[in-house]
């Protein structure tokens, strides 16, 4: 069974609930609020009690009364200084720490990105508690669901800690709604701590095109398509002519096709789009486990007995170097 089953119900523990109170951590980029970070928002308020949002870098009080908006918050804590613009966790970890302490916070949540894994095992160490990471459902205020094995194992864990540490995955909370909520905005502690290490530099993949962890549409080569030359001419104009983001597999990443940062699978981002439309893609499990929640399965494939189409809702068997441009014509004349 590679799809999850429904999402889990959680049940209201109301009498706990009031005990409860988490701190879900989010990003930011140069002053802007990272919406795909608002899933432990999503999580927070699934486990009942108070949720308390945290953000931190420079220029950031704009992100706090922007995320201030958001509904299921009662209150956000910003902290303003440079030192912690990047996330950097030397840095990070510490004041995360001391703003816990003094809020006396019950969980602490954070998308599972390269931020969150990064900083949560940190924090957790710090606090002499056990990290529990990538949780795709919430059983209780003490028992969460995280996939293991590439999403082969669904594992419930329970956790005896005082206070939880959590990465959540993305697609498993959508983020909450933006505008109707009011929360408190507060100004937290800061640590000051002296620096260990600091930010050099940094080489971003620039695209004008949806970002592919968050789009509602994404189009995905394989090793199918045989060259670089060749995806760039047939994936970019299919999607353009969807609104998709453009994925790419391993083999696909590894053969110089796409560029590392398209990587969808175990190793490269988890997406869950309205649709995924593949050409070229076998299905190995590997890739599977980066996409499998997409709500709508499509798959382009010459070989029937594919894997792939044993997930996909929708399946055409045959050349994909027929097939995508006549399904990309199509798109366009619609
Ligand atoms: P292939 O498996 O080679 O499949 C190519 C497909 O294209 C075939 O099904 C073939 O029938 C079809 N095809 C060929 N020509 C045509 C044509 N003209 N028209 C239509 N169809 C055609 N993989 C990932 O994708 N993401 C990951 O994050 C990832 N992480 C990994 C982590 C680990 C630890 C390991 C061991 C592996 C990982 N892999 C990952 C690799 C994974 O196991 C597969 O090797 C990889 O997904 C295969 O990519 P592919 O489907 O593009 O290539």
């Amino acid at each position: 069974q590679l799809r999850l089953s429904q999402p889990v119900t959680v049940p209201q523990y109301s009498a706990l609930a009031r005990l409860l109170s988490t701190l879900a951590v989010l990003e930011q980029r140069d002053g802007k609020l990272n919406p795909a970070s608002l899933s432990a928002i999503t999580a927070g308020t699934k486990l009942g009690g108070s949720v308390t949002a945290f953000v931190a870098g420079s220029g950031v009080k704009s992100v706090a009364d922007e995320a201030a908006k958001v509904k299921g918050i009662e209150k956000i804590i910003y902290v303003e200084n440079g030192a912690y613009e990047k996330g950097l966790p030397e840095n990070y970890a510490p004041l995360l720490v001391e703003n816990i302490k003094k809020g006396g916070f019950t969980h602490i949540l954070a998308g599972h990105s390269a931020f969150g894994k990064n900083l949560l095992p940190r924090v957790a160490a710090l606090l002499d508690v056990q990290a529990i990471s990538d949780i795709t459902a919430i059983e209780s205020e003490d028992t969460f669901v995280r996939p293991i094995y590439a999403g082969n194992a669904i594992l419930t864990v329970q956790s005896s800690d005082s206070q939880k540490v959590i990465t959540v995955r993305g697609t498993a909370f959508p983020a909450p709604e933006l505008e109707g909520g009011s929360a408190a905005v507060e100004e937290g502690v800061d640590p000051k701590v002296e620096s260990t290490s600091e930010w050099v530099s940094e080489d971003l993949a620039k695209s004008d095109r949806p970002d592919l962890g968050s789009a509602e549409k994404v189009v995905s080569g394989g090793r199918g398509l045989k060259s670089k030359e060749e995806f760039d001419r047939l994936m970019p104009p299919l999607a353009d002519a969807l609104g998709a983001a453009i994925g790419a597999s391993r083999a696909a990443v590894d053969s110089g096709f796409a560029d590392n940062s398209l990587q969808v699978g175990q190793t490269g981002k988890n997406v869950a789009p309205k649709l995924y439309l593949c050409a070229g893609i076998s299905g190995a499990i590997q890739h599977l486990a980066g996409m499998k929640d997409s709500k709508v399965i499509a798959a382009i494939n010459k070989d029937g007995d594919a894997p792939i189409f044993q997930v996909a809702d929708v399946g055409l068997v045959g050349d994909l170097f027929e097939k995508v441009p006549e399904l990309t014509e199509k798109l366009k004349s619609q």
